[in-house]
């Protein structure tokens, strides 16, 4: 199932980032999916609450973000696709209204962790008795 190998995923980027940050509990993950991904929003969560059971996240909150889709077309256009464009396949054909040539997809595609809430004293404790991340491979980017 797609939702789970992807829930899978991003957990173990949540709690990579915890560890990272010498964190024994996360409160909150928040996941961005962007609506031409064709993932399911509540199965999405579902699978991550499935996949946090026995981790340092095991009962923090799932926040799922649904980023809009926006598509570009050479001919200057830009904007949100119809609907229906959308749900006809994974590689979703955008038609440009204005020139009905193919318009690329800006944005609508992301799947990614955006963010982990951990406790503030784990994050005081943490520069005591740490050192710092040596990575930073964390949250923002893919
Ligand atoms: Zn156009």
């Amino acid at each position: 199932m797609h939702e789970l190998s992807l829930a899978t995923r991003l957990v173990d980027r949540a709690v990579s980032a915890a560890a990272s940050h010498g964190a024994d509990h996360v409160d909150e993950l928040t996941v961005e999916i962007g609506e031409a991904t064709h993932i399911n929003p509540d199965q999405l969560r579902f699978c991550i609450e499935v996949a946090l059971d026995g981790t340092v996240a095991t009962d923090a909150t799932v926040t799922i973000d649904t980023l809009p889709v926006c598509a570009r077309c050479e001919c200057g256009w830009d904007g949100r696709p119809e609907r229906h464009d959308l749900a006809l396949s994974y590689a979703p054909d955008v038609r440009c209204p204005e020139c009905q040539s193919t318009a690329a997809l800006e944005s609508g595609r992301e799947c990614r962790l955006k963010s982990i809430e951990i406790p503030e004293k784990t994050q005081r404790d943490t520069s005591e008795t740490r050192e710092p991340a040596e990575n930073n491979d964390n949250n923002d980017n893919p």
